[in-house]
C-alpha cells in the first residue's frame, strides 16, 4: 500500500466510525487527529504520520466530500502559525496538551508579535519578560492581534535580554489568554468588524515550562511562525476557478451588458493570473518536503495580496453604483472568524489588509530580492548594537 492509499484508508475509517452528518464537528476532527491525518506531515502521535505534506490535499478532499468540517477557517492563526511553531519547538508536554484541541478548534489561538513600535521590524519589539524563579513576568503591549478576543491561548515573543543585539535576547512563550493581567481591547477595521485587538500584559505570570524553544532563541522560533504565516495567507491551493476569481466571473456575468471590452480583457487577465498563482502554489507545496517553508511562501503571499486587490477593484467597478451600498449595515461587530469575504463590498475593504498582514508587500519584495534573487541586503544600521542602545520612539 502506498502512502496515499494509507491516508485515504485512515480517512475512511474515521468517517465510518464518526459520520460527520451525525456527530459534532469536534468529534470528527478529534478522530481525524487521532488517526494521524490532521496534519499528515506532523510526527506520529501528534496528529500526523510523518509523511509528505503533499498528501494533505487528498485527505482534505476526502474528508470534506463526506461532509467533514475543514477546521482552518474557525482557527486560522492556530492552524496556520501556532501549530507548526508548537510542533517544531514545543516540549512533548506542550505538544500533547495543545495540538489536539487546537486542531478541533475547541481552543482558539492567537499570535502576538506586532507592537505599536515593531511591525515589519518585529525584532525591535519592547514587551519584556523577566525571570522570577520558575516563572516569567510579562509586561508590554501587542497590537493587531487577530482573534485575541476569542483565543484561549496565544504565542507571544518578548525581550528577555535587552543587552543583546535586537535579534538575540528574544524568547517565545505560550500565554494563557485568561491569565490575570491579560487585557484584550477591540480595534475596528475598515469593514466595521473588530477582528483584531490590542493586547496589554501587566505583570502576567508565565510558567517557564510554557517557553517555546530556548531562552534567547525567540527569533529563530518566530521564523517558523512567520514563514508558515505567509504560506497560510498566500499559499493555499484551492480548486481552479474558486475563491475571489469566481466572484469576479459571477459579477461580470451579471453586468456583461454594460461592462465593455476593456473589462472583458481584465477579467481574462485576472483569471489567468489567479491560475498561474494557484499552479505556482501547487509547485511550491510539492517541492516542500517537510518542516518550515522557504522564501517561496513570500512569493505566493506577495502575488495573492496584489491580485486580490485587483480582483475586488474590478468587481466593484462592474457593480457600478450598487457597490456604494454596504449590505450588512455598518455596526461594529466582533466576529469569531477572520477574513469574512461574504459580500463584495466587505471583501473589497478586507483585502486591502492583505498587503499588510503577514508581512507587507515591501517586505515580501525585500525577501524575494535578497533570498531568491541574491540582491544586496537592506541597510541595517542597528544590527550590531545592543537593543538597549538603539534609539526608538
Ligand atoms: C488584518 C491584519 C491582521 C493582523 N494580525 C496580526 C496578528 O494576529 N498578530 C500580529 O502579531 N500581527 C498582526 N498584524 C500586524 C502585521 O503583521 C503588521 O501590520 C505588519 O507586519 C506591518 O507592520 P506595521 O503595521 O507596524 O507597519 P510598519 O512596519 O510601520 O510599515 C509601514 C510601511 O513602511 C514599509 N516598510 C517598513 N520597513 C521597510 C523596509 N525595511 N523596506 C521597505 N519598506 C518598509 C512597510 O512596507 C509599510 O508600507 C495584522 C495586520 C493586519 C492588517
Amino acid at each position: 500500500m502506498n502512502d496515499e492509499q494509507l491516508v485515504i484508508e485512515r480517512c475512511d475509517e474515521v468517517l465510518a466510525e464518526h459520520d460527520p452528518k451525525q456527530v459534532r464537528p469536534a468529534e470528527v476532527l478529534g478522530a481525524q487527529y487521532d488517526a494521524g491525518v490532521a496534519w499528515v506531515h506532523f510526527p506520529d502521535g501528534y496528529g500526523g504520520l510523518g509523511l509528505s505534506p503533499r498528501l494533505q490535499n487528498a485527505i482534505n478532499a476526502r474528508m470534506t466530500a463526506a461532509g467533514a468540517p475543514l477546521p482552518y477557517a474557525r482557527n486560522p492563526i492556530g492552524h496556520g502559525m501556532c501549530a507548526p511553531t508548537i510542533v517544531t519547538h514545543g516540549s512533548d508536554e506542550q505538544k500533547r496538551r495543545y495540538l489536539r484541541p487546537l486542531f478541533t478548534s475547541e481552543e482558539i489561538w492567537c499570535q502576538m508579535f506586532s507592537e505599536p513600535g515593531a511591525g515589519s521590524d518585529v525584532a525591535s519589539l519592547s514587551t519584556r519578560a523577566v525571570r522570577d524563579g520558575e516563572e516569567w513576568i510579562l509586561n508590554g503591549q501587542k497590537v493587531w492581534t487577530t482573534l485575541a478576543h476569542v483565543a484561549r491561548y496565544g504565542i507571544v515573543i518578548a525581550r528577555t535580554d535587552p543587552e543583546q543585539v535586537k535579534h538575540k535576547g528574544l524568547t517565545m512563550f505560550v500565554v494563557d489568554m485568561q491569565a490575570p493581567g491579560v487585557e484584550v481591547r477591540p480595534l475596528v477595521q475598515a469593514t466595521g468588524e473588530a477582528e483584531f485587538n490590542e493586547v496589554y500584559f501587566t505583570d502576567v505570570r508565565v510558567p517557564d515550562r510554557e517557553r517555546l524553544g530556548d531562552v534567547g532563541e525567540g527569533w529563530h522560533v518566530s521564523l517558523t511562525t512567520l514563514m508558515n504565516e505567509r504560506v497560510s495567507i498566500g499559499g493555499q491551493v484551492h480548486p481552479r476557478g474558486s475563491g475571489l476569481i469566481a466572484l469576479v466571473l459571477h459579477t461580470y456575468a451579471q453586468h456583461r451588458a454594460d461592462a465593455g471590452e476593456a473589462a472583458r480583457d481584465e477579467v481574462a487577465r485576472l483569471w489567468i493570473e489567479a491560475e498561474v498563482n494557484r499552479l505556482t502554489n501547487i509547485r511550491a507545496s510539492q517541492s516542500r518536503k517537510k518542516g518550515t517553508p522557504g522564501p517561496e511562501g513570500s512569493v505566493g503571499k506577495l502575488a495573492m495580496a496584489l491580485l486580490n486587490q485587483r480582483m475586488m477593484s474590478l468587481t466593484l467597478d462592474l457593480m457600478g453604483p450598487e457597490a456604494m451600498l454596504y449590505p450588512s449595515g455598518y455596526p461594529m461587530s466582533r466576529p469569531t472568524t477572520a477574513m469574512d469575504l461574504s459580500n463584495p463590498q466587505k471583501a473589497f475593504l478586507r483585502v486591502q489588509a492583505n498587503s499588510i498582514e503577514g508581512g507587507t508587500t515591501n517586505i515580501m519584495r525585500n525577501i524575494l530580492g535578497e533570498r531568491v534573487l541574491g540582491l544586496p541586503g537592506d541597510i541595517r544600521v542597528d544590527k550590531d548594537r545592543p537593543w538597549s542602545e538603539v534609539p526608538r520612539s
